[in-house]
């Protein structure tokens, strides 16, 4: 019996102790007035990571997305997203009912649009059409494999958005992540971009927070859409505090977190379960049980009897992911506790 092995999300992260003793020692003031020292800091230094000009402290990677959106968009207006998007499918339909806008959601396998099919979603105003005033992209894209869209990709879309003159917004939830897989400075990932928005609550085990970023006259309006949204909030420097620890110390160890998820998918493959190496790009392991004919809800099932947790995606597909809380010792665990119970069904 060992202690629980939770790898349903990076979500699941605790704060590290020095996150717990820069909270406690936070310089704290009231944000909505713009004056919490800690808050003030986290953003100037998210800005220069991110090579833009600001950023803004919100509460969660929803909120930063529906706040780009809120701040490009006019009411009615006509958004670009990729049908698998986060903002289009998790968001509890903030695009329609938060921002008012129509989405045209149209396929991006791997993160990647078909750069004609996507120039031909693009509307201009006539007396029938909306206007497209926005391109979303994702980056790692599709929560359940975490892969790598390449600057290039963003770079040409964003080239078709500066031609029909609309914004592209990137959501970086874990920008981070992919900036670690390709080697390259985050920045490299979103210069193309108009907005990107961070979560420092994942892979980077902050307990509560998102960032976005832009142009300074961007930042300026997503604040008072924040605000609106009730966003805004006083000493939130106590949580900026372990987010500022996050850029300093998290950054580099994503790299441990791939080479967990990477060893984990190996030894799975080896044991029969349907997985596809080359879709292992960061912290997260898509994992079928079709070869095998497991049942996904009874396999978690079992496996949660021995302390480990997954997320079951399918009925017969899982998910894994590495994050600062699982060791590679642990990764051996996981291994080792799925290898018997594959042995004590097949005997
Ligand atoms: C988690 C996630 C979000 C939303 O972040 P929350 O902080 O949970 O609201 C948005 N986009 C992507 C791609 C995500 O993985």
């Amino acid at each position: 019996m060992v202690g629980e092995i939770d790898l349903r999300s990076d979500t699941v992260t605790t704060p590290t102790e020095h996150m717990r003793d820069a909270m406690r020692n936070a310089i704290v003031g009231d944000d909505v007035m713009g004056e919490d020292p800690t808050v003030n800091r986290l953003e100037e230094i998210a800005a220069s990571l991110f090579g833009k000009e600001a950023a803004l402290f919100v509460g969660s990677g929803t909120m930063a997305n529906q706040i780009a959106v809120l701040t490009f968009c006019s009411y009615g207006d006509q958004i670009i997203v990729h049908e698998q998007s986060h903002i289009y499918n998790l968001e509890v339909g903030g695009l329609a009912s938060t921002c008012g806008v129509q989405t045209r959601a149209i396929p991006a396998p791997g993160g990647n649009y078909d750069l004609e099919r996507l120039e031909r979603e693009i509307y201009r105003a006539d007396i029938q059409r909306a206007p497209t005033t926005l391109i979303c992209l994702e980056n790692t894209f599709d929560l359940n494999r975490g892969l790598v869209v390449h600057p290039l990709q963003t770079h040409s879309v964003a080239e078709i958005a500066r031609k029909y003159e609309i914004k592209t917004h990137l959501d970086g939830a874990r920008v981070l992540n992919a900036a670690v897989a390709l080697k390259k400075p985050v920045s490299d990932l979103c210069c193309d971009v108009d907005s990107v928005a961070l979560c420092l609550s994942k892979s980077l085990a902050c307990p509560v927070g998102s960032l976005l970023m832009g142009s300074a006259e961007f930042i300026n309006k997503a604040k008072r859409m924040r605000q609106r949204l009730g966003g805004g909030w006083r000493q939130a420097g106590i949580l900026a505090a372990a987010g500022i620890v996050a850029f300093e110390e998290m950054i580099d160890r994503l790299a441990d977190d791939h080479a967990n998820a990477r060893r984990l998918a190996s030894g799975l493959l080896e044991q029969g379960f349907d997985i596809d190496l080359d879709q292992v790009q960061t912290n997260i392991v898509h994992i079928g049980l079709y070869t095998l004919n497991l049942d996904a809800m009874a396999f978690a099932k079992q496996i949660a009897d021995f302390g480990i947790r997954v997320k079951v995606i399918g009925e017969r597909e899982l998910r894994m992911v590495a994050h600062k809380d699982i060791s590679s010792e642990d990764v051996e665990t996981v291994l080792t506790i799925i290898k018997n119970q594959l042995e004590t069904r097949n005997s």
